[in-house]
């Protein structure tokens, strides 16, 4: 039933070049597991090509750089997978001398069933598309609709409230050079929605029921019977007694009554009074077998469970069973555990997602980011600031994924910094008269650290070496730097930031660099000096380098 989008098997990328790693250097990457809680060989499932679904961002505000802090890991693993610098494990983990994996790399974008509670595994409170509704409407009373909202966008209608915030969740994404999102400008399915895919969300609830899976309760709910999985908990470490007793919370009264065990959970609600609602009679009017089914069961017009809708997407679009699953932290129970059994309980296979990968929290300026603290902050508030893309990547990026980040303004600078510092070496290197030779020892470093389960500031740390240490790099040099970035993605951005800015105001600011560079010169230092105050006055930090001055914008967080 699940149909699946066939795709070639990936072309085994050869490395002629006897420059690659040393044997006592080589190794392949070991990434942590959340499902076995301890680091394991990387090793896909089909030789040479990896499975990856990422748990997306639900659709009712604009994502803020947490969630992006957790999607840019994803990217960055997806980005190591594919790299020519990253050797590929045989069946029993040792290096096979073939370099990137195929990524097929799949994001969901949640606009129905994502409940405001989403730590009720049984799905309490309201749909966030609902509250997003309520607070638009309100936001559009005291004429405080978000920028770019026009006249077109009612926000009365989920629908509408979906498609603005998918929008600006593609530009952020694009922004910071987010390759799922990049891909899915082609490839649109690779960013699935959940309200195109109920069809098949009821065929598994059927399928789940005629298992003996699931049930629907006197409440009409259809839940999952968590006792039929004996694995359940097995992610999280939440044992089945534990959320018996309703520890942490996370098991609402409400629809205890109602339930076989209190760990069953929502995977079809009816509810003839949400705004986005399916009649399942009508979802299969072209199958009347399904239909019958749907009638006899007892599934009544609703909405699907969010925990539900990851199982089937992940289903259609990557296969029975898949090797990566990503989401943040706080996705590890109830949604992923949720996940694991739906996914397990229709497929019969012994595992959904082989690989369980989960970045930790983002904090700014070392507390909890909260909109009351004045913390709060959204790519394009901070882009807005006028702290640029490639900057805002690469603090988000640079610490461990296993490690709560801390987001800082210093942080934002420092990064700016280090990304002009790289260009400018790919610069140099680009332009040089040297061919010269494939730096194999830095390629080593990289890969090295990148194969600790992503240790990247490790892998800063050789760059930032490698530079220091090569005053006159070469073309070759040039290449590799283009090959570490492909993983980074930090000076692609820059690029795009360099030659998207520039214009008048720029050209003004330069004029002025360059005259009190004159003046400096010409040991005019009152000049000079005067010329800084006036810079400064415009906003514009003056940085004396061995390369001349270079002016940034000064910006705040
Ligand atoms: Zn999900």
């Amino acid at each position: 039933m699940a149909e699946k989008i066939l795709h070639p098997r990936p072309k085994a990328v050869e490395r002629r070049h006897n420059d690659r790693l040393s044997s006592a250097n080589t190794m392949t990457l070991s990434l942590y597991n959340t499902l076995s809680k301890g680091s394991e060989v990387f090793r896909p499932l089909h030789d040479g090509e990896v499975l990856f679904y990422t748990c997306g961002p639900t659709v009712y505000d604009y994502a803020h750089i947490g969630n992006f802090r957790s999607f840019l890991a994803a990217d960055v693993l997806r980005r190591w997978l594919e790299s020519p610098l990253c050797e590929r494990a045989d069946e029993n983990g040792a290096p096979t001398g073939e370099y990137g994996y195929r990524v097929r790399h799949v994001m969901n974008l949640t606009d129905v069933g994502h409940m405001v509670d989403d730590n009720d595994a049984d799905g309490g409170g309201e749909d966030k598309m609902e509250a997003a509704r309520e607070r638009l409407l309100e936001d559009k009373k005291s004429g405080k609709l978000p920028t770019g909202a026009d006249e077109s966008f009612d926000p009365g209608d989920p629908y509408d409230i979906a498609q603005f915030y998918i929008d600006a969740f593609v530009e952020d994404a694009l922004a910071l050079g987010m390759k799922v999102v990049r891909e899915a400008q082609d490839s649109p399915e690779l960013l699935p929605r959940p309200t195109n895919e109920v069809r098949g969300m009821l065929a598994m609830i059927i399928d789940l029921i005629e298992k003996g899976h699931a049930y629907v309760g006197a409440d009409g709910v259809a839940y999952f019977n968590t006792q039929t999985f004996e694995e359940y908990g097995k992610l999280s470490g939440n044992t089945m007694g534990k959320i018996r007793s309703g520890a942490g919370g996370r098991v609402s009264d409400t629809t205890q009554a109602v339930k076989k065990h209190p760990a069953d959970f929502m995977l079809w609600k009816p509810d003839t009074a949400h705004l986005m609602k399916w009649d399942p009679s009508q979802v299969f009017a072209d199958d009347p077998a399904l239909a019958k089914k749907a009638h006899e069961f007892g599934l009544a017009t609703g909405y699907p469970g969010w925990h539900l809708e990851c199982s089937v997407m992940a289903r259609r679009l990557l296969g029975d069973v898949i090797d990566l699953h990503s989401g943040g932290e706080d996705n590890i129970f109830p949604h992923h555990e949720c996940e694991i059994a739906q996914s397990r309980c229709a497929t019969g296979e012994g595992a959904f997602a082989r690989y369980w990968f989960h970045p930790r929290f983002l904090q700014v300026e070392g507390a909890k980011m909260s909109k009351s603290a004045g913390n709060f902050f959204t790519v394009r508030d901070l882009v807005g600031k006028g702290f640029t893309p490639d900057a805002i990547r690469f603090e988000l990026i640079k610490t461990h994924y296993r490690s709560n980040s801390n987001f800082t303004e210093q942080g934002l600078k420092d990064a700016k910094r280090m990304s002009g510092r790289w260009r400018a070496f790919f610069e140099k290197a680009d332009a040089s008269n040297d061919a010269g030779e494939r730096n194999a020892g830095v390629a080593a470093g990289v890969a090295r650290a990148m194969n600790e389960d992503l240790n990247i500031a490790g892998a800063i740390g050789v760059v930032s070496t490698w530079i220091g240490e090569t005053p006159a790099p070469t073309r070759a040099d040039g290449e590799l730097m283009r090959e570490i970035d492909g993983v980074f993605g930090v000076l692609e951005l820059s690029s795009v930031a360099e030659a998207s800015s520039g214009g008048d105001e720029d050209s003004a600011v330069d004029a002025l660099v360059q005259a009190r560079q004159d003046a400096r010169k010409n040991k005019d230092f009152a000049e000079a000096d005067r010329l800084r105050d006036e810079l400064s006055a415009l906003g514009v930090v003056v940085e004396d380098t061995p390369d001349g001055p270079v002016w940034t914008r000064a910006v705040t967080l």
